[in-house]
């Protein structure tokens, strides 16, 4: 869970054009995209733009509040898109927990009825 966070980390890239993503939704102060590796379809991941915290433990007050707002305005948009029976809304700490890029990240997975739990 220590640790400096590291400039090159592949969201880092995204948010600087580095690596091309699939973009959802952008505002000033955050950055929704769809997983490259997505557990079901509509798969999203939400990150701030500017807060360098690697994870829950670290970061501003004021970067989750934006993050969070995102993620309830990604998982509206995507229950009207795709009518999931469900939505993950999920975020990991450290490898031993799955964690594996360290730029805090909340995952978006809708979920269907007789599909995968996850996680
Ligand atoms: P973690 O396990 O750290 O919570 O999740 C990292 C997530 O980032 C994984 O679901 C993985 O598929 C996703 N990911 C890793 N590299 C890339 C990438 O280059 N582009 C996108 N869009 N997602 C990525």
């Amino acid at each position: 869970l220590d640790g400096a966070y590291d400039e090159a980390n592949v969201f880092a890239l995204i948010l600087q054009g580095k690596i091309p993503s699939t973009k959802l939704y952008e505002d000033e102060h955050t950055y929704a995209f769809l997983d490259i590796q997505p557990q079901s379809k509509g798969h999203s991941l939400v990150i701030s733009k500017w807060s360098r915290a690697r994870n829950i433990l670290e970061v501003e007050d004021e970067a989750l509040a934006q993050v969070m707002a995102t993620v309830k305005k990604v998982a509206t948009a995507t229950r009207k898109a795709l009518n999931p029976d469900g939505i993950h809304v999920a975020q990991f700490n450290g490898a031993p927990a799955g964690q594996t890029v360290y730029h805090l990240h909340f995952h978006i997975v809708p979920r269907w009825a007789g599909g995968p739990t996850g996680f």
